[in-house]
């Protein structure tokens, strides 16, 4: 997507090798026009797979699967980080190490959110070793829904997490392929 391509271009910020900031558009501040406008790829891009719900973690995947649910007008699940008062008790919950913190978390969704053969659209806003889409992947099997395909926003296509997914026969479209940071240089495929 050349749009999101140039926004990235003129506010990311490469803080290492492996890691790019986009706390301008994506991560921290977010903007909507840009935000709009990948829901609205993501959604003309799986609309044939007829999506029943669009499936994301919090918090930066949020915006995204919300603006592509609103274009294929179905609901929208975010898996929590952490458990609240007024969560159900019974959760669908997975182990993940996250790529940003350095540290494992636990994910959940209350069971009544995801159903049996209901078909998931998993929507998330960076992909690297895939670790995030593998967990929220598990929890739609436990629930027995059907994966209809996987949208990343940022694909680090130099990290594993893309091609390991698409290993496995699972649909991933990326709206930014970055093949490299090195050297404080943003390189897309
Ligand atoms: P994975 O689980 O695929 O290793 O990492 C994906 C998650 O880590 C994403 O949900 C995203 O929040 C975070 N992440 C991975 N790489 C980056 C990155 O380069 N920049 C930012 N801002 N987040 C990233």
């Amino acid at each position: 997507m050349e749009l999101l391509k140039q926004r990235i271009l003129e506010v990311g910020v490469v803080v290492s090798d492996q890691v790019l900031k986009l706390d301008a558009i994506l991560n921290h501040q977010v903007d909507p026009v840009l935000i709009m406008e990948m829901g609205k790829e993501f959604a003309r891009l799986f609309r044939e797979t007829k999506p029943d719900k669009v499936l994301t973690v919090e918090s930066s995947g949020i915006p995204i699967a919300y603006t592509t649910a609103l274009h294929l007008e179905v609901p929208m699940v975010f898996a929590r980080r952490k458990k609240t008062l007024t969560m159900d008790q019974d959760t669908y919950s997975e182990r993940v190490p996250s790529f940003t913190k350095g540290i494992v978390t636990d994910i959940m969704v209350s069971s009544h959110l995801l159903h049996k053969g209901e078909r998931i659209l998993l929507i998330d806003d960076f992909i690297a070793n895939g670790d995030a889409a593998r967990g929220l992947i598990r929890i739609i099997e436990k629930a027995e829904a059907e994966l209809v395909g996987v949208g990343i926003a940022v694909e680090k296509s130099f990290q594993a997490g893309g091609s390991s997914i698409r290993e496995r026969g699972i649909r991933v479209e990326s709206l930014a392929r970055i093949s490299s940071l090195a050297n404080g240089q943003i390189t897309f495929n």
